[in-house]
């Protein structure tokens, strides 16, 4: 009887797991194919002044339109598409698609400020394209360089430190800017963020979201604002949802946020109405 339930459970994880393969199989195959037909929209989640609460610049954000799933979520397919190695075809789609809608409006009157764009370093660490690529969408869509604020992580950047240093280097020639992202989460020594050539810091949302309660996040986010004043750094504080929080950030020297308090990310559409275009 025992022998025979064993057997049972054996084909049920089986076909289990058969399914589970089956399953990633197939995503993995959209996924290549939504590349093709560039099912990708951008949205673009405002960042803030907090002193007087306008718009300094938007972060462009990837969503994947399903045709028949509908809008599946970064964080659901990113890691996915870094495995298979595809991240770097999206993430030119996205930085395309971005820069011409960032053009677009400026061209219509409205200044957004900067346009951050997040970009996957373990392929462009990998890819030699990269570079070329983007110079190529700068020149199509003629957009003005030092607007644009390209997001790495940290995590990314300790694969091979002195590449990725000659490929930051390469973007800040061309007159970009470059932010470390979700700050405080990755194992980074003060070391490699001085080797870096970096200009602004993201404060990781998980410092902000147990704020003001939490008084060991207290502590760290007002030792992340002093290591970017005294690195000379840009910074900006991520996942704001409370007033209390964008006060706090004010009080203690950090003056850019980014949040739901303020702005959730937009389609094109909804963005244009928020800045009165449309
Ligand atoms: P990220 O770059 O750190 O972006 C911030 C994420 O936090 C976004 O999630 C945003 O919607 C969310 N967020 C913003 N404000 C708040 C808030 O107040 N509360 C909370 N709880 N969340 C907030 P999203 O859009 O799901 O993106 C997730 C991650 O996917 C991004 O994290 C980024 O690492 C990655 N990603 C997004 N677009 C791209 C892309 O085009 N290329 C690459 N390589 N990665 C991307
Ligand atoms: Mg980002
Ligand atoms: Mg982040
Ligand atoms: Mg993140």
């Amino acid at each position: 009887k025992a022998k025979e339930l064993g057997r049972n459970n054996y084909q049920f994880y089986s076909k289990e797991m058969t399914k589970k393969a089956m399953e990633r199989v197939e995503i993995e195959k959209e996924l290549r194919n939504a590349i093709q037909n560039e099912e990708f929209e951008v949205h673009f989640q405002p960042q803030i002044s907090i002193k007087n609460e306008s718009i300094i610049g938007v972060e462009a954000l990837v969503r994947w339109m399903h045709p028949q799933k509908g809008m599946i979520s970064p964080i659901k397919f990113i890691p996915l598409a870094e495995e298979i190695g595809v991240i770097e075809s999206i993430d030119k789609i996205v930085m395309k698609k971005a820069m011409k809608s960032f053009v677009e409006i400026k061209q219509k009157g409205f200044d957004l400020g900067t346009l951050s764009l997040n970009v996957s370093m373990l392929q462009i660490n990998k890819d030699n394209n990269f570079i070329k690529d983007l110079k190529q969408i700068i020149e199509d869509t003629k957009i003005d360089t030092t607007k644009i604020i390209i997001e790495i992580t940290e995590t990314q950047v300790m694969k091979d430190i002195n590449k990725t240093i000659k490929i930051l280097e390469e973007i800040r020639s061309l007159g970009m800017k470059i932010a470390i992202d979700d700050f405080g989460t990755g194992q980074s020594s003060l070391s490699y963020l001085k080797k870096l050539p970096i200009n602004k810091i993201k404060i990781d949302q998980s410092f902000i979201r147990d704020l003001p309660q939490d008084k060991d996040d207290y502590e760290l986010t007002k030792a992340i604002i002093a290591i970017a004043k005294s690195m000379n750094m840009n910074l900006i504080a991520e996942g704001v949802e409370t007033k209390e929080q964008a006060e706090l950030l004010l009080e203690e020297g950090c003056f850019e946020a980014q949040g739901y308090y303020y702005y959730k990310p937009l389609g094109i559409k909804a963005l244009k109405q928020v800045i009165g275009l449309s």
